[in-house]
């Protein structure tokens, strides 16, 4: 089970990079288990799509 630490260096290393399947599965897992790293991955996601709709114009 991956900790907190892990789980947000790799929503934030998610941004610049394609994640490996095996990341992605203890990523998710995660995710689902733990609020805290949920949030911050649907913080990190707003952020992400709000600066490519500002690339776009
Ligand atoms: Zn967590």
């Amino acid at each position: 089970m991956m900790n907190c630490k892990q789980a947000t260096r790799l929503v934030s290393q998610s941004q610049d990079r394609e994640l490996s399947l095996p990341e992605r599965i203890r990523l998710r897992f995660h995710l689902l288990m733990c609020s805290g790293c949920s949030n911050y991955n649907k913080q990190m996601s707003f952020i992400r799509k709000a600066m490519q709709k500002l690339r776009e114009r």
